[in-house]
């Protein structure tokens, strides 16, 4: 799956459980986390990331 630049990705961190973490670092726990493992990721400029993963899904 692809994401875009990490920084631009925020998410619920599954570590423990805070929303709207980064999702290379959790702003709460401030473990160092896996992108792809993050809760409901989603873009931090205006939510879109839900729209693109469905066209990468059906592009792939
Ligand atoms: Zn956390």
């Amino acid at each position: 799956m692809v994401f875009l630049l990490d920084r631009y990705v925020e998410g619920t961190c599954y570590l423990c459980g805070f929303e709207g973490t980064r999702s290379d670092q959790c702003n709460n726990c401030g473990n160092v986390l896996e992108p792809e493992k993050l809760v409901n990721p989603r873009s931090k400029e205006g939510g879109a990331l839900e729209l693109r993963e469905t066209e990468h899904s059906f592009t792939i």
